[in-house]
């Protein structure tokens, strides 16, 4: 059900200055956008497989906002990959895994996106999405 991880999402201050330290990489950045509905604008970087996503709060009451708050900039999520979101949630629930999102909402990249519980990770927060028709 679950096919690889499908990218890391960073938490930043500034998308812009985050940005030239992963162009000094050699790394290039995919498009920016924001996402109005996690108060966020998304940079996706491409490493072979897996993509960077940086996240910088739009907001203050965004969840980006709040986390660098508590916790500096740095890892925010894990995203692991399905090619079904939905039957995917309904196996995890049914395994008594918290969810945050029991419905799938939209994300950055045209993905169907959902989160799990931390309290039920060991402290991490995992994303599980799953990419619908790739932009050309
Ligand atoms: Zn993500």
């Amino acid at each position: 059900m679950l096919k690889k991880i499908n990218h890391i999402g960073i938490a930043v201050k500034d998308l812009d200055v985050a940005v030239e330290f992963y162009k000094k990489l050699g790394l290039k950045v995919e498009a920016c956008e924001i996402v109005e509905s996690q108060k966020v604008k998304v940079a996706f970087i491409p490493l072979g497989e897996v993509r960077i996503e940086l996240l910088e709060a739009t907001s203050d009451d965004s969840p980006i906002a709040k986390f660098i708050e508590k916790k500096g900039e740095g890892v925010h999520h894990i995203a692991m990959g399905t090619d079904k979101l939905i039957p995917t949630l309904k196996d995890v629930e049914s395994q008594n895994i918290h969810l945050i999102d029991r419905v799938p909402r939209k994300g950055a990249h045209n993905m169907e996106i959902a989160f799990i519980h931390p309290k039920s990770t060991h402290g991490v927060l995992f994303e599980l999405c799953e990419e619908k028709e790739k932009k050309t």
